[in-house]
C-alpha cells in the first residue's frame, strides 16, 4: 500500500509527510463551507457520503470532505478542533498504517476520523483499546461525535448478554478490548446455531496502543478452556523432582524458544521416582508432560515477578502493568505445576477447547491500523507480520522534555540509594516525581529506600484499573511521588498540577531498563505531554537482572576495567553502549520467540480455518446432502488407499481392515477381491454400493427433520475432534523439544507431523460422521419398510 516508504529509515522525513499535508490543506479550505451549515445539514452529510460510496466513489475520494465534517462536528459537540497533525494521524490510519504520536497528542480524537470514514462503508469498524476502562471512556467521548453524525456506536465488554453483544457488533463503530474481540471469535466458532453468533465479517480495525496489543500481549494466546480434574499426586512429585533438578545436568531449557527437554540423567531420575522402565513409552506420555510442566514452572516463573501467592492461590501478574490478571490462568497443567511448586491447593486444569494467537486474530481483518507513542523501533516486525508501515507524526507543539543520559552504578544498593537521594533532592521544592519499575518486587525495593528518607509516596502495584488510572492521573500534582511499573495506566493522561511547570514539570526516573526500548520510551513519554516541560532519567546498575541474564561474560570483562566514584557511580562512558547492546540483544531474542510461536501457530491456523469453515457450512445447513455424500466417497476412498499403500507390496496390504471399515458403512456387505492389485479397480468394484448409499442419502433431501438431525450429529463430532486435535498438537509441540538431537529443524518436524496428525484426525472425523448418519438413515428406512 505504501511503497514509496523505504525500510531502514528511523525517522519519517518531511518529504514523506508532504502528501498528507496536501490533503490537510484541502480539509482546511473546506472548513469555511461546513462551519456555515446548520446541525441538520451537517448531519445529512453522512447520508450523502454513504450514497456516493454506493454509487462507486472511493473512500480516498471522500476523505477531505468527510474529515472536514468530523472536525466540524467535534467542534460543535466536544468543543475540540482537530489539530492539523491530528488530521495527518487520521489519514495514516485510514490508509491502514500505524501513526506514531507521543503521549498526550490526542490519539483518542484522531481515531474519530478514520472510524467515521470507514464506517460509512457499512461493514463495521472496531476500535481496540488496552482496557475496558479506556474502551468505555472513548465510547462515551468520541461516540458523541459519531452519534451526532447519525452513526451507531457500540461498546463490547466481557460478560455481556449475547443479544447486547450482537447489538454492539452490529453498530457502525464498536469499542472494546482486543482480547474480548478474539474471545468472541472463538465463542462464535463454538456456537450451536448461526443465531448465537455475535460477530459480523471483519472490515476495519483501529488498535490504540498498538505495540502493546500486537507485540507485548501477543505472547499469550487466547484460550477458551474447559475444566478437567488434575492429578494432584503427579503434580506434587513432579514439583519435588523439578526442585532437585539442575539446569543442563538434568534438563535443558532454551531461553529463546522456551523449549524444555530432559537430559539422560534427568530421565533416569524421573524413571526412578515414578518407578517406570522407559519414560519414552507412549503410555508414559502424561508423566513426561507433568515433569516438563514442573520444570517450566521452575525456570520460567518467578514468584512476585510473574505471579504472586495470595489466599492459597497462584495469581498471575501482567509483566507490563504489574497488575494481577484476574481470573487468568495458564493452561495445559502449567498453572497447576506452579501451584504444586508453591505448595498451595491444586485447582482444576484447563483443557483448551479453542485457541488463537492475537496475531492471527488480527490478521483476519482485511484492513488494520494502529496508533501509539512507540512503534518505530519495531517497524520491521510490524511490517512483516501485519503489512503496516509506521509513520511518525510531528507533534502539535515542539517537545520540551529533556531526556538525560543513563547513570549507572556498580551495585543495586548504590543504585537505589541514589534513586532515593535524587527523589529527596527533587522533592524539596515540590517537583512531582514518577519512578518506573519493571516488577512488583522492584517497586517494593524502591519503596523501602524511599521510606528510609521518610519520603511519602504512592506505590501502584496489583491495583485495579480504576485505582491505577486515578493514581497515575494525579502523578503530576505538586509534591507527589509515585512508584509504578512502567506500563501502569497506559493511555491515561498525566496533567501537571498548578505551579508544576515552573518547577520543570514531571520528573521521571527509570530504575531498570526494560527488555524492550519501547517500554522505556513509554515511561519517558509520561512526562512532557503536549509541549509541557519535563525530564526523564534512567538510574541503573550493572547488576540489574537483564545484564546478569543476557550479558554475563561481557559484564564480567567490563567490571575488570571500569572505575567508580565514591558513591559507586561508573565513570566509563562505554557502559552505555554495553547497556544499549544488551537491550538490543534481548529485543532480538524476544522477536525470534514471537516469530517462532507465530510459525508454530500458523500450522494450527490453517487447520482451524478448515474446521471452522466446515462448522459454518453445517450451521448454515449449506448443502448438507452433498457434504455427506462427499464425506462418504472420501471415507471409502481413504479406507482403500490407507490399507493398500502404494509403497507396500500387494501381499502386505491390510485386506481385513479395509473390508471391515467399508462394510461398517454399506447396506449389503461386500467381499473384496484380494487378487486385485490396482486401487482404482478396487474402488470401481465398490461403486454400485456407494451409488446405492448416495441414493438413500438423496432421498432425504426434502426431509426437514433429517435436515435438523444432520447438523446435530455433525457438530459434536467436529467439536470433539478439534479439542482432541488441539491437545495432540500441544503434546507434539512439547515433544519436539525432546528430539533436537535428530538433526532436523524442530519447526519442520512440527509442521510435517502436525499436518499428518490433522489428516488422520480429519479422516477419522469424516468416517465417524458418515458411519453414524448412514446407520441412522438405514434404520429409518428399515422401519418404514416394516410398516
Ligand atoms: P494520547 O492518547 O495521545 O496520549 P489523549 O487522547 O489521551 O492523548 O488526549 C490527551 C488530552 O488532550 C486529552 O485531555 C484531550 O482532551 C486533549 N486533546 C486532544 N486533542 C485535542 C484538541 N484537538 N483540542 C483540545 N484538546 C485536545
Ligand atoms: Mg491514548
Amino acid at each position: 500500500m505504501f511503497s514509496m516508504f523505504t525500510r531502514k529509515k528511523e525517522q519519517t522525513s518531511a518529504r514523506e509527510l508532504k502528501k498528507y499535508y496536501k490533503i490537510v490543506d484541502q480539509i482546511n479550505k473546506l472548513e469555511a463551507n461546513f462551519s456555515t451549515l446548520t446541525d441538520e445539514e451537517l448531519q445529512h452529510m453522512t447520508i450523502i457520503f454513504k450514497d456516493r460510496l454506493e454509487k462507486g466513489e472511493t473512500v480516498q475520494q471522500i476523505i477531505p470532505e468527510a474529515f472536514a465534517v468530523v472536525r466540524e462536528a467535534s467542534k460543535r459537540v466536544l468543543n475540540m478542533r482537530h489539530f492539523d497533525v491530528q488530521l495527518i494521524g487520521g489519514l495514516v490510519l485510514t490508509e491502514g498504517n500505524i501513526a506514531e504520536m507521543p503521549t498526550g497528542e490526542g490519539k483518542t480524537l484522531v481515531a474519530s476520523l478514520p472510524s467515521y470514514v470507514r464506517a460509512l462503508e457499512g461493514k463495521g469498524v472496531h476500535v481496540i483499546t488496552v482496557n475496558d476502562y479506556l474502551a468505555k471512556r472513548d465510547f462515551d467521548l468520541i461516540g458523541q461525535i459519531h452519534r451526532f453524525l447519525g452513526l451507531t456506536v457500540g461498546l463490547n465488554v466481557p460478560m455481556m448478554e449475547p443479544d447486547a453483544k450482537k447489538r454492539a457488533y452490529n453498530a457502525d463503530i464498536t469499542y472494546g478490548v482486543g482480547t474480548e474481540f478474539g474471545f468472541d471469535y472463538l465463542r462464535d466458532n463454538m456456537a450451536h446455531s448461526i443465531a448465537d453468533k455475535v460477530q459480523r465479517p471483519y472490515h476495519f480495525a483501529i488498535i490504540d496502543e498498538v505495540d502493546s496489543v500486537l507485540i507485548d500481549e501477543a505472547k499469550t494466546p487466547l484460550i477458551i478452556a474447559g475444566k478437567m480434574a488434575a492429578n494432584e499426586e503427579l503434580h506434587r512429585i513432579a514439583a519435588l523432582l523439578a526442585k532437585r533438578f539442575k539446569q543442563d545436568e538434568h534438563y535443558e531449557f532454551d531461553d529463546e524458544t522456551k523449549a524444555t527437554s530432559l537430559t539422560d540423567k534427568g530421565i533416569e531420575m524421573v524413571e526412578a521416582a515414578f518407578n517406570v522402565d522407559n519414560l519414552y513409552d507412549l503410555e508414559h506420555q502424561t508423566l513426561y508432560h507433568y515433569v516438563i510442566q514442573a520444570v517450566r514452572a521452575h525456570v520460567m516463573f518467578k514468584r512476585d515477578v510473574d505471579y504472586i501467592v495470595r489466599d492459597d492461590k497462584v495469581e498471575l501478574v501482567d509483566m507490563f502493568t504489574g497488575r494481577i490478571m484476574e481470573g487468568r490462568s495458564l493452561s495445559d497443567g502449567l498453572h497447576q505445576a506452579i501451584e504444586a511448586k508453591e505448595g498451595v491447593t491444586i485447582t482444576e486444569e484447563n483443557k483448551a477447547q479453542a485457541q488463537i494467537t492475537i496475531q492471527n486474530y488480527f490478521r483476519m481483518y482485511p484492513n488494520l491500523s494502529g496508533m501509539t507513542g512507540t512503534a518505530k523501533t519495531q517497524e520491521q516486525e510490524i511490517r512483516d507480520v501485519y503489512g503496516m508501515g509506521v509513520i511518525q507524526i510531528p507533534t502539535n507543539r515542539p517537545r520540551r522534555r529533556i531526556d538525560q543520559q543513563d547513570i549507572v552504578f556498580n551495585t543495586i544498593e548504590a543504585k537505589y540509594e541514589f534513586v532515593a537521594q535524587e527523589a529527596l533532592r527533587r522533592h524539596e521544592n515540590g517537583q512531582p516525581i514518577l519512578i518506573g519499575t519493571t516488577s512488583i518486587l522492584q517497586s517494593e525495593a524502591v519503596s523501602k529506600y524511599l521510606k528510609k528518607y521518610s519520603l511519602q509516596h504512592q506505590v501502584l502495584n496489583a491495583k485495579t484499573v480504576e485505582q491505577e488510572v486515578e493514581l497515575i492521573s494525579e502523578a503530576g500534582q505538586k509534591g507527589r511521588i509515585t512508584v509504578a511499573t512502567n506500563m501502569a495506566g497506559r493511555g491515561t493522561d498525566i496533567v501537571l498540577g498548578e505551579g508544576v511547570e515552573e518547577l520543570g514539570g514531571l520528573y521521571v526516573i527509570g530504575t531498570e531498563k526494560h527488555e524492550s526500548r519501547r517500554v522505556d520510551n513509554q515511561l519517558r513519554g509520561r512526562s512532557g505531554r503536549q509541549g509541557d516541560l519535563g525530564e526523564s532519567q534512567f538510574i541503573l546498575s550493572i547488576e540489574d537482572d537483564m545484564f546478569k541474564r543476557f550479558a554475563k561474560d561481557e559484564v564480567e570483562k567490563f567490571t575488570k576495567k571500569m572505575t567508580v566514584n565514591e558513591i559507586g557511580r561508573i565513570n566509563n562512558k562505554e557502559v552505555r553502549e554495553l547497556i544499549d547492546r544488551t537491550q538490543r540483544i534481548v529485543e532480538g531474542a524476544h522477536f525470534s520467540m514471537r516469530e517462532y510461536n507465530l510459525k508454530l501457530d500458523d500450522v494450527i491456523n490453517d487447520q482451524r480455518g478448515v474446521i471452522y469453515s466446515l462448522r459454518d457450512s453445517v450451521l448454515r445447513h449449506e448443502d448438507l446432502i452433498g457434504m455427506l455424500k462427499k464425506m462418504l466417497e472420501e471415507t471409502v476412498d481413504f479406507a482403500v488407499r490407507d490399507n493398500a499403500p502404494e509403497e507396500l507390496d500387494v501381499t502386505q496390504w491390510n485386506w481385513d481392515k479395509m473390508e471391515r471399515t467399508i462394510n461398517s458403512l454399506f447396506l449389503t456387505p461386500v467381499t473384496i477381491d484380494r487378487q486385485e492389485s490396482k486401487v482404482s479397480r478396487i474402488l470401481a468394484s465398490l461403486q454400485p454400493q456407494i451409488d446405492e448409499l448416495k441414493q438413500m442419502i438423496d432421498s432425504y433431501e426434502e426431509n426437514e427433520q433429517m435436515m435438523n438431525v444432520i447438523p446435530q450429529v455433525m457438530l459434536p463430532f467436529i467439536d470433539r475432534m478439534w479439542v482432541k486435535h488441539l491437545e495432540q498438537m500441544a503434546h507434539l509441540k512439547e515433544g519436539i523439544g525432546l528430539r533436537h538431537y535428530q538433526q532436523e529443524d524442530p519447526m519442520r518436524i512440527y509442521q510435517r507431523e502436525g499436518l499428518e496428525l490433522f489428516g488422520k484426525n480429519f479422516q477419522e472425523l469424516r468416517r465417524s460422521i458418515v458411519e453414524e448418519l448412514v446407520i441412522f438413515m438405514k434404520s429409518l428406512q428399515l422401519q418404514e419398510e416394516e410398516v
